[in-house]
């Protein structure tokens, strides 16, 4: 029961909702208030408000007579009739799904300064509100309302697992989804989803949604099902405050990367000083740097390989926590002088220049060579490393 019956039939008319409607799925009909006004010539439905004060009130009659009609329609059959307020209980899945096994619903929209009180006694069972804010009328949020209890009304989605995974179902956030390409600007979809293998799969995705729902609305989990073993997940997550450590991280990553399992790594921060050491990790963790470039000499100095394709690595900030694992594409040693622009943008630093490049690197390889002791020049060989992302 609406003002705007039009507004509302266009936006219910369109995509799944519409499809269902069409489809004989879901009945969603809208009906005018001012049809039912006393007024012939105006069909005004609203009077100022009793005691004084700003904006108009909507009367109870032409509501309660446009409430009458919905009712003959029905055949005798008594909905469950909500209001849209912003006075309500906020909306949330759990309610939606009650609604969904509702046979008939009627909405009242509300407009101006909102409804007479009197109408709510008379036939309201509840209020409903879309969040804790105010719109200037009741059908932006009794079209919320639609779409999400449409959605879970039977056979209106293709399957009905399509909203037992989503957010908020279980009281948890999905997990992230991802669609072809598999690569797409570097970004790799992860191994596990490609593997096929559908029990990691799974176990990926619910650690997943815990680990969203702890990040983005830790306020969720004190209501959403939990198994023990999620439990034990949250526990682990919470003991790490400081992150997890890189024997962590590496678990967990051939947890779901089982070809990985038999294959060493190793795990570093960059630079000398914790402040590039951190900033370089997180340019990693988003994909913007994609390459490194140390001293070939300090290798040999500390007893290291020189890097080689299909290493692993774990990258850690300056404190020693994990923050992505890596895996070197391509390996060159060349002298300082002659990297190219190309190989500073993979670095992905400043401006990703090679002038900036060159600045940065002159001041990283003089102080190699000075804890070396040993001479910097622009034709030293340096190793440069190109990686690619494999989890963060
Ligand atoms: N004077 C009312 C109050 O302070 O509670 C607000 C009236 S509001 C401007 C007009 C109508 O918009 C309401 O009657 C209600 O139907 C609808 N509305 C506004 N905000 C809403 C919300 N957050 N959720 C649901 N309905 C809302």
């Amino acid at each position: 029961m609406t003002l705007f019956p039009g507004l509302c039939d266009t936006v219910l008319g369109e995509s799944i909702i519409g499809r269902a409607r069409a489809a004989g799925k879901l009945t969603v009909c809208c009906h005018n208030i001012r049809d039912y006004s006393d007024d012939p010539k105006y069909h005004r439905v609203d009077d100022t408000p009793y005691g004084g004060g700003m904006g108009m009130v909507m009367q109870p009659e032409p509501i309660f007579r446009c409430y009458q009609a919905v009712l003959s329609q029905l055949e005798g059959r008594r909905p469950h009739v909500v209001y849209m307020s912003p006075q309500g209980s906020v909306l949330t899945q759990k309610k939606a799904l009650a609604l969904s096994k509702m046979e008939n619903i009627v909405i009242l929209c509300g407009h101006y300064e909102g409804v007479d009180e009197r109408i709510l006694e008379e036939i309201v069972d509840e209020e409903i509100s879309i969040g804790d804010y105010v719109l200037t009328g009741g059908e932006l949020p009794a079209m919320v309302l639609v779409d999400t209890v449409g959605r879970l009304c039977p056979g209106v989605l293709s399957d009905e697992s399509c909203f037992e995974e989503e957010s908020h179902f279980s009281g948890l956030l999905e997990y992230p989804q991802y669609t072809r390409p598999p690569l797409w600007r570097e970004r790799e979809v992860p191994q596990v989803l490609q593997s096929g293998h559908h029990a990691n799969i799974e176990a990926w995705r619910r650690e997943q949604s815990l680990l969203r729902t702890k990040k983005k609305r830790p306020d969720l989990l004190a209501w959403a099902e939990l198994t023990d073993r999620d439990r034990l997940t949250l526990r682990a997550l919470e003991g790490a405050p400081g992150g997890d450590s890189a024997e962590k991280m590496w678990a967990r990553f051939v947890r779901y990367n089982k070809r990985y399992k038999r294959r060493g790594y190793s795990a570093w921060h960059f630079c000398n000083c914790e402040e590039d050491a951190n900033a370089l990790a997180e340019l990693v963790k988003k994909g913007v740097k994609r390459a490194t470039t140390s001293a070939l000499a300090a290798f040999e100095h500390d007893g290291e390989p020189v890097p080689q394709p299909g290493d692993l690595s774990v990258i850690l900030r300056w404190n020693g926590e994990a923050v992505c694992v890596v895996e070197t594409t391509a390996v060159t040693i060349l002298p300082f002088d002659e990297v190219t622009a190309e190989f500073a943008a993979l670095e992905g630093e400043g401006d990703c220049s090679l002038e900036y490049w060159r600045r940065a690197h002159d001041a990283f390889l003089r102080e190699e060579c000075c804890r070396m002791g040993l001479e910097f020049s622009t034709d030293m060989p340096v190793v440069c490393e190109e990686f690619r992302l494999l989890m963060k």
